[in-house]
């Protein structure tokens, strides 16, 4: 062991491990993608390429994270879920996000000419910055992840609208601007219908929804898990659950990474996954 009269600036390191028992939810986002979405002329207001390459790394990062629960992408960001029981890195924040980062931005370039063939990326090259969120209930997390997917539909409603006006109406972006200022959902949806022919239903679930990320398993049918559960725990005896417990745990280890675009804020997607939250 090396012990050296400079050891003592170990000490200088604070401490950052997240509260135990609580879901951590590490975001990213992507540094000035307003100007790289220019640069790599994205197409308004959803570039497919893009947003398939964010779920690509994404999905990438939670096949070498197997601690990673859930994760929500819209835009240039992604939310990954680390389960409550979690102890990677024991918890320390700064190791969980940086790890996320860089593994995500890795991937993100690494799957670059995947998505864009052609067009090599080349400097100021794709960055992202994170941060990391202890959520104590589950009721908390799924409003976290709510809030998320409502900020999507808000943002990709207005966009679309404001797109639309300026790509098939030929206005410019500040006369757009004034069109949709103070106008409600019904009023966009009106602009997109009676002006363009849009139905904004009819756009895709990816543009509408965001994508979600999560490991693919058996479904349960809505109405049967709790009273299943409520069974067994009166029922079994606990050394057969916890053998039985493991087991689920590496099936589900196992199962594949699928990304899709589903709505996260009702209760159906959860209670027919109930191993995501349990
Ligand atoms: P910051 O560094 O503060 O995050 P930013 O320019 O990245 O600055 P955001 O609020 O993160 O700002 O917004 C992301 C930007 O990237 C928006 O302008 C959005 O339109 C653009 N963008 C991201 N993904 C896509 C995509 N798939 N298609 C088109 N534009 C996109
Ligand atoms: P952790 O994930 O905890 O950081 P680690 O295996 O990366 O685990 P470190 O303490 O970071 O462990 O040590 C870095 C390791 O990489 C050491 O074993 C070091 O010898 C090796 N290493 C790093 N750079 C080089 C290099 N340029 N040439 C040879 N070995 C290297
Ligand atoms: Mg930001
Ligand atoms: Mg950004
Ligand atoms: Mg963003
Ligand atoms: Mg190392
Ligand atoms: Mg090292």
């Amino acid at each position: 062991m090396a012990n050296s009269k400079f050891e003592y600036v170990k000490q200088f390191e604070q401490t950052d491990n997240l509260l135990p028992n609580t879901w951590v939810v590490v975001r990213i986002d992507g540094r000035g993608f307003t100007k790289f979405a220019t640069k790599y002329g994205f197409e308004k207001p959803n570039d497919k390429r893009a947003l398939e390459l964010m779920n690509a790394a994404a999905r990438a990062v939670m096949a070498e994270l197997p601690d990673i629960t859930i994760a929500y992408g819209v835009s240039d960001e992604y939310s990954f879920v680390f389960h409550k029981t979690c102890s990677l890195f024991e918890r320390r924040a700064s190791k969980l996000v940086s790890t996320i980062v860089s593994t995500f931005t890795a991937y993100y370039v690494h799957l670059w000419s995947i998505h864009f063939p052609d067009t090599p990326l080349s400097p100021p090259l794709p960055s992202f910055d994170g941060r990391a969120v202890c959520y104590p209930t589950v009721q908390n997390l799924r409003d976290y992840m709510s809030w998320r997917q409502v900020d999507c539909h808000i943002n990709n409603l207005y966009n679309t609208t404001f797109w639309a006006l300026i790509q098939l109406g030929g206005i410019d972006p500040t006369e757009a601007e004034k069109t949709l200022k103070g106008t409600y959902a019904a009023d966009k949806n009106e602009i997109m219908f009676s002006k363009f022919a849009i139905n904004y239903n009819n756009e895709p679930e990816m543009y509408k929804k965001g994508s979600v990320v999560f490991r693919d398993y058996e479904l349960v049918e809505p109405g049967t898990h709790n009273a299943t559960i409520e069974a067994d725990s009166l029922a079994e005896p606990v050394q057969q659950s916890k053998t039985q417990a493991e087991n689920d745990k590496k099936r589900r280890a196992k199962a594949p990474i699928v990304v899709q675009h589903l709505d996260i804020i009702k209760d159906d997607f959860w209670d027919r996954r109930p191993w995501l939250l349990s």
